[in-house]
């Protein structure tokens, strides 16, 4: 069967490539409805001609989120996720088009994630081309805001996330061929500093320093990092004062905090609380406001069980893959955060995301799309994973 499933991809790689090529030519940062919706329509298009029932959920500013679902025969439950955004701004396309350099396919989005997209469909594509059906539902969700923490979308991955025996991530290997097994935990905060303002010259006693207090706290959260292995906490940004000679009344800073499980999440969150509840500088007022947060997707028992199926696909496609850790975040947070079997970085092999010299490896299409195709059917065939909620 996988040597079925390889065959029909070998066949269609030029076809994926055109396909790459074209959708990476598209100007679609998060903020760009136009653009996003233009990649979701001709998505929606593929997906139709793949046999799927396509639901278009609109949204006013955002792009619009697709749902696909393939009904079978069998017992198992899928869910495949990628997203239709990028990070770049209007006119990225122009100035860094797609090109090929031997092995090298660059372009915007082309990691993350237009071939995890074309992955997830050829995948399927394969499957059908070889008749296989069992299992009772494959659905993919394609959303259009991943890049800016899915605010349209979270709530719906989480919903279809529920009960699944799986959740297959469809964002690009890692440059080294992983997979991804475990995601940090994140937390963003907004941290504001309230003092009093007051002539720097003339009376200077009388004015409560903000930014003398914000860089108190900038100290203190800079030295969380590591209190526990795996936590890390970056102000990444800092804001403050209105004139040299006048003491600053106001001052904040934007906080990134991670960590590789909920414990370690929890036990630094609330070390940043009891920091802005203890101000040095007296009469002055710090506040913490949490801006957005994802939970740690851990490497569960039912995740570990996938990485296995994973792997010994890979070993009957001859290929060797590894799992892997990460600090960075995705979708697969909100699935792994909720206990769902998890696993992420199952698209071609790419890298430099987020960058101008984004890119794939040519040689991985065929490879990694083979074993998405055989995990998925490997699934299909051994369900049994499904989270009890
Ligand atoms: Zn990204």
């Amino acid at each position: 069967m996988i040597k079925l499933l390889r065959e029909c991809l070998e066949a269609k790689h030029d076809q994926f490539v055109n396909e790459l090529t074209h959708l990476s030519m598209i100007d679609c940062g998060t903020d760009n409805k136009a653009g996003v919706d233009t990649v979701g329509e001709y998505m929606q298009a593929k997906l139709t001609t793949l046999g799927a029932t396509v639901e278009k959920l609109p949204h006013d500013t955002l792009g619009d989120t697709l749902i696909a679902r393939w009904h079978g025969t069998g017992r198992a439950r899928l869910l495949l996720i990628g997203h239709l955004d990028t990070v770049y701004p209007d006119g990225w396309v122009e100035t860094h088009p797609f090109e090929i350099e031997g092995d090298v396919a660059r372009g915007p989005g082309t990691a993350d994630m237009k071939a995890g997209l074309l992955a997830g469909c050829y995948a399927i594509e394969a499957l059908r081309d070889t008749g296989f059906s069992n299992y009772a539902e494959i659905a993919f969700i394609l959303n259009s805001d991943e890049e800016i923490g899915s605010p349209s979308s979270e709530g719906l991955i989480e919903r279809e996330a529920q009960g699944r025996d799986a959740v297959l991530v469809l964002e690009c290997a890692r440059e080294n061929g992983a997979i991804v097994s475990s995601r940090k935990g994140l937390a963003h905060y907004h941290l504001a500093v309230q003092g009093r303002a007051a002539h720097a010259g003339v009376e200077p006693e009388r004015g409560r320093h903000a930014i003398l207090e914000l860089a108190h706290q900038i100290i203190a959260l800079q030295a969380l990092n590591g209190c526990r292995p795996g936590v890390t906490v970056n102000v990444g940004v800092i804001n403050g004062g209105t004139k040299s000679n006048v003491i600053p009344a106001e001052a904040w800073a934007e906080v990134d905090v991670r960590a590789a499980d909920r414990g370690g999440l929890d036990e630094v969150v609330a070390a940043l609380h009891r920091s802005v509840q203890q101000p040095t500088v007296p009469e002055t007022i710090v506040t913490l406001t949490c801006s957005s947060s994802r939970g740690p997707m851990e490497k569960s028992p039912g995740t570990a069980r996938l990485v296995s199926m994973c792997r010994a696909v890979a070993t009957s496609l001859g290929l060797t893959v590894n799992d892997a850790a990460t600090g960075g975040v995705s979708d697969a947070n909100v699935t792994g955060a909720i206990g769902v079997p998890t696993l992420d970085g199952l698209g071609p092999v790419g890298g430099l995301d987020h960058s101008p010299r984004e890119y794939v490896l040519l040689s991985s299409i065929v490879p990694r799309t083979t074993l998405l195709a055989g995990l998925i059917q490997a699934v299909a065939e051994n369900p049994g994973n499904r989270s009890e909620k």
